[in-house]
């Protein structure tokens, strides 16, 4: 049977894997990187934040990135039965970078684990990890390929292996989200949107006329194509219809104003649907392993929020393995699970106001409040874990009490 060996094991080569694994090569550790699929393959996630570009730069991969020719991002558009409005993110309230890019995630994710790999870490590719033996010791893994057992072997194991929760499964870790079970169904469309208003540099969210808790995304791409979806707690996704394109042309004729723009759209890619994708665990880290990612807790698509997330995780976990490595003792809940859950608690903040329809009175109201808009345009621009912003340090607060004052103006 064939044994690997190295200092650290990565399940999953996804934007958490890739980047954390670059960043432990670069530190001088031996990465080998257990990937289950063949890539290029197709994964939803495809609107980025800025935020993420700096975790994509320190990684070394911005370079690489921007060449690729992926469409331009500055921000966000909402729509809401005719009313509009937009956040530039070179707006924002905190520093970092302003803008990013709407990104097919095959292409994507093949240039940041191609980067990885010119950095120096392994990826077995085709090798799906199907069992887990670790402690303080070290790890065991067993991966299958192409009916072959094969044994990973490393002082620690990074689980980025995303929806496929392989750590939480193999370890009982999991737990239920505090979200419903909500439904997306998408697909890739050749737009042809011809209005020139309509502004390509920016995801257009447009909420349901009748129902506010449905909403659709429009995130344009280079080349005259976008992704087109629809999110929606379950029972009402299925009052929309049976076969998943039946379901997505419904919902869209059910809001006109994003009917009236994609009406010469072609339909020429398979539509798909992916429910229940809210996730917990009891504990993000443990003797021998830590959970990045989707791996670990996954909220919601509508803030575009979970790339973001997956590369933080990957940017605090190789800094904490960095050390341990080099045989300092590392406080993992300190270090690691609080810094990281600070920031998905106060997206979890912002998402659950979206649902219950106050952030969304707060993001359709005409504010004149400049410096509150710049706040509340960083957050949408990832920055959640800057603490100079008010509506980070104080999320819940600030929002109820800017909530209330919307709603009642
Ligand atoms: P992934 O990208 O899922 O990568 C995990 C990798 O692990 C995969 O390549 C997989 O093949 C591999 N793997 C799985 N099991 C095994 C195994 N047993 N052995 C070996 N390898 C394995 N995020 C955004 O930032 N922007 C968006 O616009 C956005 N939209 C979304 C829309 C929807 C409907 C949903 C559900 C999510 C959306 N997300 C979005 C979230 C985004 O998809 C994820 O947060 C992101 O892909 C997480 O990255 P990751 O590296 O943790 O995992």
């Amino acid at each position: 049977m064939k044994e690997v060996v190295s200092d650290v094991v990565v399940i999953g080569a996804g934007p958490a894997g890739a980047v954390a694994s670059a960043l432990l090569v670069q530190k001088g550790w031996s990465v080998n990187v257990v990937e289950r699929q063949e890539f290029p393959r197709f994964s939803i996630g495809e609107s980025l934040l800025p935020q993420c570009m700096e975790f994509i730069e320190r990684a070394g991969m911005l370079d690489a990135v921007k060449a690729a020719g992926f469409q331009f991002k500055n921000g966000a558009a909402f729509e809401w039965d005719g009313a509009r409005t937009a956040f530039d993110f070179t707006e924002k309230f905190s520093p970092g970078h302003g803008t990013t890019f709407q990104v097919q995630r095959a292409a994507f994710d093949k240039i940041l684990a191609d980067e990885a790999q010119r950095q120096g870490a392994n990826i077995y590719y085709r090798h799906g990890i199907r069992a887990a033996e670790i402690d303080g010791e070290g790890a065991r893994l067993v991966a299958e390929c192409d009916g072959e057992e094969v044994i990973f072997r490393g002082r620690f194991v990074l689980d980025a292996s995303g929806f496929g929760r392989v750590l939480p499964r193999l370890l009982e870790l999991d737990r239920p989200s505090a979200f419903p079970a909500r439904e997306s169904v998408f697909t890739h469309v050749q737009d042809n949107i011809a209005d020139e208003k309509f502004d390509r540099d920016k995801i257009l969210i447009t909420v349901n006329p009748e129902q506010r808790d449905i909403w659709y995304w429009l995130i344009p791409f280079s080349g005259g194509r976008a992704s087109l979806g629809v999110v929606g707690e379950r029972s009402k996704i299925a009052a929309m219809g049976e076969a998943p394109e039946q379901i997505l042309r419904n919902a869209v004729a059910a809001a006109p104003e994003l009917a009236k723009t994609l009406r010469n759209a072609e339909f020429d890619t398979a539509v798909q649907r992916i429910s229940g994708y809210a996730s917990d665990v009891s504990t993000l880290v443990g003797p021998g392993f830590a959970l990045l990612g989707n791996a670990g807790e996954f909220l919601d698509p509508v803030f575009s929020s979970g790339v973001t997330i997956a590369m933080k995780s990957a940017h605090l976990a190789s800094d904490c393995l960095h050390r341990q490595l080099g045989g300092e003792t590392v406080d993992w809940q300190a270090d690691f699970a609080a810094p990281l859950k600070h920031g998905v608690d106060v997206f979890k903040t912002y998402v659950t106001a979206w649902y219950d329809g106050r952030f969304q009175d707060v993001i359709f109201h005409r504010t004149g409040q400049t410096e509150i808009k710049r706040m509340i345009c960083s957050i949408l621009a990832g920055y959640a874990w800057d603490r100079n912003n008010p509506y980070v340090a104080a999320a819940e607060r600030r929002l109820n009490t800017l909530a209330e004052i919307c709603a009642a103006s």
